[in-house]
């Protein structure tokens, strides 16, 4: 008998229950003991779903209060010291405020969960971290379980994983020298798991998919043994790529059963079963846990069956991951395109497909399974539905050459013809595209969509709106403009419903961190673009200044990485699509007269690989994309990028193949640390490094602003350096921005008038 089972479920709830509550709570409207009935509530309704389904066991262990990564921190008493409470016992409120800080406390910091959009709060590792004993949450979650009648399989993450994925703060050599101290207190909660009757526990080690160095290698064969001695069975789960690199370690760790994510990577299968030990548990991840498309059944089938035979009773079917990523229940979608809908399948879906599978392995005849039929006809329309399939989308990729991802001219005559064009000042001042997103723009576009308020008044209400950026930025002085982007709610959503082959949900919600979700586009068909999208907002905005006007719009990585992707063809393909449907947005906005466009790349960097023998591979595609988008226009109009959030120095020489003629990029928080990467790596266009941090309000001071462009001086020429903020201010208040802007223009003034003077003083030498 094959088992079935998921590595987790999403713990926010159909209708983001637990979000509404820890907010209501945090504001002070909710009572702890109602905001634990909520999470009581959410976790019966998750485990009776699971049930019902017909999965083998139910996950425990999933559910965290605000993430999974505090809550084994919680539980084994890791908590930072910084805080000074009493990790035996740690109540709510100090949880909450470990995660989001207080007058008294900087918060934890948060990073992103490997290659995925979950935010974890980054452990603390001390030379004084102890882990000796925490809450009893996850027990009492058991107990709850076991009164419902249901199977638990415990979930926890694995201390090689937590360590690892934590940050070192002071006094400690390397992580690994608290794993010792770790050690036990895994055991503790290991044996009383045992006690209660527990017969599995999955320990989650999603860093073995990572290339890791020896010292942590050897980490884990110790490391499990111990935990071995008096545990229930363990499940080891890895996920979001291959283990296949290190198989050996694998083969030799004490576990009973190993997960292993085959929607990612189906090839680490071979090596892998190649020596699979006797009697151990494969549990093959097969519906994808990160991704929303109804499952091909019949596919996975054909490929479970020979595992079947070799291994018989020693095979679970289960989702890839967690179903963490995916949104909740698919019938909550009510305005659906029907055929559309009939092809996904959320958390709740996916339930049926993994136990379907189970069936069909287990002797059950597959034609007579609802899932199957159902998938087979998902299958077959999802391959010829003209709904996805767009020849003219297909041909126009196929068709590319290299000349159509290459500028006419290299960037030495193209900034030649640029400057004569714009004549700018040195050290030219700009903004990233958004201001203030006041209440009433949002109420505006809220109405607008709602039908309440029509079309030729919400275009009133918006072009009044840039009429005031257009006008608040010249008396600023800024040197080149942008409409500030009152049209938009997000940058993404804007063009995909502007798109063909985008697709939205009502209710697809994802946890990002916390108590935030985030609702992501899906690209289900060849992305077209019927329509110009923003050529009117920037002819407009244009026509009200001399100065010039920036075009604005949302690159092709960014396009693809923060929206649910087509799983029918490789993401290159789709970036493609998405490229050439912004290429000729690109070319309609220099026929109208833009002459600077941006193309916004944040997310660039978020989609590298895990492994970085990938990375060349990612980022030849993801370059081409941005050059596809980039390169239809002439030599006289200057493109523009803009990347945030994340550390670029080691990718720097694929971001100047992007061959933008300006580049803006975050980097003021990290005090210039960029520019570290100037010292191997010369950036050869021009490049805005930002001097101001957008997210707070505070105003940055003129003389701070100077320090900075001094340093970027440093390694950046004079007639290359641009001065702007480090990203959009649409999270901004009016007052702070107008007050910070003034000061951004001065300093850059100051800098002028300082390099003007000191070439007047040498030309009067000579
Ligand atoms: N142009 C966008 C803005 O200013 C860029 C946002 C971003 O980089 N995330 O809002
Ligand atoms: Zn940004």
């Amino acid at each position: 008998m094959a088992l079935a089972h998921i590595l987790g479920f999403p713990r926010i709830g159909a209708q983001r229950e637990l979000k509404f509550a820890q907010e209501a709570f945090w504001r002070g409207d909710l009572t702890e003991a109602a905001l634990r009935d909520v999470g009581a509530d959410l976790r019966s309704r998750h485990w009776s779903l699971q049930k019902k389904a017909g999965l083998d066991a139910v996950s425990v262990g999933d559910f965290a209060w605000y993430d999974q990564v505090l809550n084994t921190l919680a539980l084994l008493g890791g908590v930072p010291a910084r805080f000074g409470f009493d990790p035996k016992n740690l109540s709510l409120s100090e949880y909450f405020t470990l995660a989001r800080g207080n007058p008294q406390h900087f918060a934890m910091e948060m990073t992103k969960w490997f290659d995925t959009n979950y935010h974890y709060l980054v452990p603390e590792w001390t030379a004084d971290t102890r882990f000796d004993g925490g809450v009893d949450w996850l027990f009492e979650e058991l107990a709850e379980a076991q009164a419902q009648g249901h199977k638990a399989k415990l979930t926890l993450i694995g201390p090689v994983s937590l360590l690892y994925l934590g940050k070192i703060k002071s006094g400690l050599g390397h992580k690994l020298d608290l794993l010792p101290q770790l050690l036990p207190a895994y055991r503790k909660v290991l044996a009383r798991l045992q006690a209660a009757g527990v017969e599995w526990v999955q320990i989650d080690e999603p860093v073995l998919t990572l290339e890791l160095d020896a010292k942590w290698k050897t980490a884990f064969t110790p490391a499990y043994a111990e935990l071995a001695q008096e545990a229930p069975k363990i499940l080891l789960a890895t996920y979001f790529e291959s283990v296949a690199g290190h198989a050996e370690l694998l083969h030799h760790l004490p576990v009973d059963g190993v997960h292993l994510d085959l929607v990612r990577s189906p090839a680490q299968l071979e090596p892998l079963l190649a020596h699979w030990p006797q009697g151990r548990v494969l549990s093959a991840g097969v519906v994808d846990g990160r991704n929303i498309w109804r499952t091909d059944l019949s596919e996975v089938l054909k490929q479970l069956q020979p595992l079947k035979q070799q291994l018989g009773e020693q095979l679970w079917i289960a989702s890839s991951c967690s179903l963490l990523h995916v949104p909740v229940d698919l019938s909550f979608e009510t305005s659906l395109d029907t055929e559309v809908k009939s092809w996904l399948a959320f958390a709740t879906q996916k339930l049926d497909e993994i136990v379907a599978l189970k069936q069909a392995l287990n002797g059950q005849a597959a034609q007579v399974l609802p899932q199957f039929t159902a998938s087979q006809v998902a299958t077959h329309s999802r391959s010829v539905s003209s709904r996805i399939h767009n020849p003219l989308v297909k041909k126009r990729v196929d068709e590319l050459t290299p000349a159509d991802a290459q500028r006419n001219n290299a960037f030495s005559e193209r900034i030649a013809r640029q400057q004569a064009r714009f004549n700018l000042p040195l050290f030219p001042t700009t903004t990233i595209g958004s201001f203030p997103q006041t209440k009433a723009i949002r109420q505006a576009r809220a109405a607008h969509k709602r039908g309440d308020l029509g079309y030729l008044d919400y275009l009133d209400a918006m072009r009044e709106e840039i009429r005031i950026v257009v006008e608040k930025q010249e008396q600023l002085d800024i040197d080149v403009l942008v409409h500030g982007e009152p049209e938009r709610n997000d940058m993404v959503e804007y063009f995909g419903e502007q798109l063909w082959g985008y697709g939205f949900t009502l209710n697809g919600w994802v946890q990002s961190y916390g108590s935030r979700c985030v609702k992501p586009p899906f690209i289900y068909g060849d992305v077209y673009r019927p329509e110009a999208m923003t050529v009117g907002w920037s002819q407009f905005a244009q026509s009200l200044t001399s100065r010039p006007m920036k075009g604005m719009l949302t690159g092709p990585v960014t396009m693809l990485q923060w929206s649910f992707v087509r799983d029918d063809q490789p993401r290159e393909t789709t970036a493609l699509q998405i490229a050439l449907a912004l290429r000729d947005e690109v070319c309609d906005l220099e026929k109208a007269g833009i002459g600077m466009i941006q193309i916004d790349e944040p997310a660039f960097r978020e989609g590298l690989p895990l492994k970085s023998g990938d990375w060349p591979h990612y980022l030849d595609w993801a370059v081409r994309a941005f050059k596809v988008c980039a390169s239809g226009v002439a030599d006289e109009t200057q493109i523009h990028t803009h990347m945030c959030y994340s550390e670029f120095n080691d990718i720097l020489p694929w971001i100047a193949a992007m061959d933008a003629d300006v580049i803006t990029i975050e980097t003021s928080r990290s005090d210039m640390e960029l520019l570290d990467g100037f010292g191997e790596f010369a950036y050869p266009n021009e490049i805005g490094p930002g001097v101001y941090d957008i997210h707070s309000p505070r105003v940055p001071r003129v003389p701070e602003m100077q320090r900075l462009l001094q340093k970027a001086r440093g390694v950046i020429p004079d007639r290359r350096l641009w001065v702007n903020p480090d990203c959009g201010l649409k999270t901004r208040d009016w007052p702070e921005t107008i007050a910070a802007l003034e000061n951004m223009v001065q300093a850059a003034k100051l800098l002028r008038a300082s390099v003007s003077e000191h070439e007047e003083h040498e030309g009067n030498c000579c």
